[in-house]
């Protein structure tokens, strides 16, 4: 029996096999490499010295999917594939929509065709829109999104609760991450962004590297500790040990269940900033800039329901993170480009 991952050569799918592999379990992964490179495969295959079986398709093509379920023994499917960058989202909402919430519907129709019956689906804390109060427990109200991203991971929440109550068969779990960052300890695997990073660490660890001259904070004037907004940092082999237990857990579950990934505690910019000074031993030069569109204040998870029910919390600190993001930009200047 093996695991099929989609989007498994992105950045938290290509953890999450290195993850699976090292606890024995044979992985399957369907991507498009259009956010990828199949570097990274070959990298966790090394790290692990286990044999991926990479399919390169697409989730929106039933025949790649038919393909993969009728030559491999599926026991589960962790679905990590799809687009996620909020920017381009508002400019390409058709794409957004397509990649996201099509292409689990054709996987989930797929999936039913082959009776493979358990589904794990990558949410995110953006469902929550802006947040009433914090930490977000998972009864918290959601909805509220402000970008064709949001919207699309909302979108496939509810379609999984619809599907769930018609097809009581299936056990499905929905994970909503906070903030990941960090690599893999190797420095082998980490998050590459290509182009101009969106996201903070990414831009914080390309400005100290050289490569960006300085980080825009976006924002001091929020109600925060310092007036920078904060997050729930996450480190990725964290989230990666997360799916392994919502895996363990799945084999003993009935219908749907959704758990918050995240640390359980926020940082502001600020305080990213200087953690990552102190790890890496580079200054960061920053400028304050007006407030980005669409963000909120703070936003961090009440991370509980996981450590009860899956038995996972996140067992790495701030320095961690830090310190395995900077070893992953040093020894990767470029990503996973040769
Ligand atoms: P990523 O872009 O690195 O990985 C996604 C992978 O899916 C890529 O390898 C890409 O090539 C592949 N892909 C995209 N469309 C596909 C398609 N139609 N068919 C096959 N493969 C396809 O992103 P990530 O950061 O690893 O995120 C993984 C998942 O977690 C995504 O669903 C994302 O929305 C979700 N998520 C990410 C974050 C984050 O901050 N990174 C936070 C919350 C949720
Ligand atoms: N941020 C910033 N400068 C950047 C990128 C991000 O000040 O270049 C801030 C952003 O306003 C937010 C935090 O860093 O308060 C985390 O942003 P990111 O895009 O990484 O994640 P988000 O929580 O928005 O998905």
């Amino acid at each position: 029996m093996a695991i099929l991952v989609t989007g498994g050569a992105g950045y938290i799918g290509s953890h999450t096999i290195l993850a699976l592999l090292e606890q024995h379990h044979d992985v399957v992964v369907l991507d498009n490499l259009v956010n990828a490179s199949d570097i990274a495969l070959q990298r966790v295959e090394k790290i692990t010295g286990r044999n991926i079986n990479f399919y390169h398709g697409d989730i929106n093509e039933r025949s790649d999917l038919q393909k993969l379920f009728s030559q491999n023994n599926i026991s589960a499917v962790i679905h990590f594939a799809g687009l996620k960058s909020v920017g381009e989202s508002v400019k390409k909402p058709i794409e957004y929509y397509k990649n996201n919430v099509s292409g689990t519907l054709v996987l989930l129709d797929e999936m039913r065709r082959a009776q493979v019956k358990k589904f794990i689906f990558s949410s995110s804390a953006t469902v929550y829109g802006t947040p009433e109060s914090v930490p977000l427990r998972e009864t918290s109200r959601i909805g509220g999104t402000t970008n064709p991203y949001g919207t699309s991971k909302l979108m496939v929440e509810q379609i999984l609760q619809d599907f769930a109550h018609a097809q009581p068969e299936f056990a499905i779990t929905i994970l909503r991450y906070f903030n990941p960052v960090g690599a893999h300890e190797s420095g082998l695997v980490g998050e590459d962004p290509g182009g101009i990073p969106n996201n903070l660490m990414p831009y914080i660890s390309q400005v100290a590297s050289g490569k960006l001259q300085q980080l825009a904070i976006f924002g001091d004037d929020y109600p925060t500790i310092d007036g920078t907004g904060v997050r729930d940092y996450i480190h990725v082999m964290d989230l990666a040990e997360g799916h392994l237990k919502a895996l363990e857990q799945i084999h003993k579950q009935q219908g749907i269940k959704t758990y918050n990934l995240g640390s359980g505690v926020g940082y502001s910019v600020l305080q990213m900033l200087k953690a990552f000074e102190k790890a890496s031993g580079r200054s960061v030069p920053y400028k304050i800039m007006p407030r980005r569109d669409g963000d909120i204040a703070e936003c961090w998870a009440d991370a509980q329901l996981a450590k009860e029910e899956l038995g996972w919390t996140a067992q790495r600190d701030l320095d961690d993170m830090m310190r395995d993001t900077w070893n992953w930009q040093k020894k990767n200047p470029a990503g996973f480009q040769p």
